[in-house]
């Protein structure tokens, strides 16, 4: 039996760079200091009374946080892809409902409209949301199609200068704050995959009308809830691309978002192990801190080492994400699935260092612990992204 060599560093030259740049670092040290001082102080009560941050946005936008990844000419800050996993890491640390408001924005709404909008459907739209006058949403998943996502459908039909669009999307985060929608519809019934397409959809559309929020296990300050399309005009110039490559425009989307996952993650993982540090030095039992037993201070080491790996990994796939290289979807993926999956693993180590206090909501693990779950499952559940990652190494 021959093997081949896998090729699973394509980049030519150098080997990768991990060290952050000045501004990077100005920027991680300001999102760093806001998400404590502004954020922190109401995030348990925000999650308790399922509260949206909508009194926080505004500040949010005005740190340059929602148009991270759109161009200066279109009214966006034009950061750099580190820099986006950067400030979504700070934000998760502290709010992870807050954090995945803002990446929405960035990732699954703007980031298509810049990459596949028309000139005219980006000088209208993007200004707004870069500058914090709407936020963003999308809208993929529906009642009958969440992993399979070819399979869905929602419908929209040409009529004269408007799209026309009938259906249901389920999951929808941001849904009734959002001033704007990425839709990906049914274009040809007979098309399979190659018969979706992308719309941009105002939050206002006649025959558009957002349903009940899901009671949700965590992220309970993040709104989630379906939106209803029925008869839904909009301009035939709010579509993405061509049509018939709405596939294609989500899985590209798709690749370039999960890195805000995976960076939601890491600045979970972060703040569990930080919990779990503090409360370790100050809990007595046998006469020590449980610190200086070797059993805790071997889940702590291992927390320890899983979060540098994912932080490492998060931040390389980032700092390849606009290069063109053919394997930045799946270090993307690989980012996603290790940083979710070591994140609640370091929340339920977390949460055990605690003892019954960690079961109290008193305490912010718990809060972590419920927050930490959905992050292997939304953007695409750990089992898609090993198939992306297989995909890739057996074609
Ligand atoms: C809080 C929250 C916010 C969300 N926000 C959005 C949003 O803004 N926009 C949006 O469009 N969607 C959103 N979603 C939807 C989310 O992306 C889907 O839940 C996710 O893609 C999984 O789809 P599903 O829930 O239908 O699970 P299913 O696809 O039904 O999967 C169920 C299980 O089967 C497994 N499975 C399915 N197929 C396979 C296979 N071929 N091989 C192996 N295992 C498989 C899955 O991995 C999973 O474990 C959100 C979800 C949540 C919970």
């Amino acid at each position: 039996m021959s093997t081949e060599t896998l090729d699973l560093e394509e980049r030519t030259g150098a080997g990768p760079d991990f060290s952050l740049t000045s501004e990077q670092e100005l920027l991680r040290d300001e999102v760093r200091r806001f998400a404590e001082e502004r954020i922190l102080p109401g995030t348990g009560e925000r999650d308790k009374a399922h509260r949206f941050p909508e009194e926080l946005m505004g500040e949010i936008a005005e740190l340059g946080l929602l148009g991270m990844l759109v161009e200066e000419r279109w009214g966006g800050t034009g950061f750099d892809p580190v820099s986006y996993v950067l400030a979504v890491e700070e934000l998760a640390r502290i709010c992870p409902s807050t954090a995945v408001t803002m990446s929405v924005t960035n990732s699954v709404c703007c980031w298509p409209i810049q990459s596949f909008g028309s000139d005219e459907v980006r000088a209208r739209v993007l200004p707004t949301l870069a500058s914090g006058g709407a936020i963003g949403g999308f809208g993929l998943t529906e009642p009958g199609s969440g992993s399979d996502a070819a399979s869905l459908r929602t419908a929209a039909r040409r009529d004269g200068d408007e799209w026309v669009l009938d259906g249901e999307k389920a999951w929808i985060t941001n849904a009734g704050y959002a001033g704007y929608y990425v839709v990906i519809a049914r274009t040809d019934p007979d098309g399979g995959h190659r018969g979706l397409s992308a719309f941009v959809v105002p939050g206002d559309a006649p025959g558009l009308r957002v349903g009940t929020p899901e009671d949700k296990l965590g992220l309970r300050a993040s709104r989630t809830a379906p939106l209803y399309f029925d008869g839904c005009r909009i301009p035939a110039a709010n579509l993405l691309g061509e049509e018939g490559q709405g596939f294609k425009i989500v899985l590209a989307t798709l690749d370039h978002s999960r890195l805000g996952i995976a960076a939601q993650a890491v600045g979970i993982h972060q703040r569990a192990l930080e919990l779990a540090v503090a409360y370790a030095k100050d809990r007595v039992q046998f006469g020590v801190p449980i610190a200086k037993h070797q059993a805790i201070q071997f889940k702590i080491a291992e927390m320890a080492t899983q979060l540098a790996a994912s932080r490492v990994l998060t931040r390389y796939a980032a700092s390849v994400s606009e290069d063109g290289r053919p394997d930045a979807g799946r270090l993307a993926s690989e980012a996603k699935a290790m940083a979710s999956e070591g994140a609640n693993k370091a929340c339920w180590e977390s949460l055990q260092i605690h003892g019954g206090n960690g079961f109290c909501e008193e305490y912010e693990i718990a809060r972590l612990y419920r927050d930490v779950r959905v992050t292997t499952i939304y953007e695409g559940t750990s089992e898609m992204q090993r198939l992306v990652v297989a995909r890739h190494l057996l074609r």
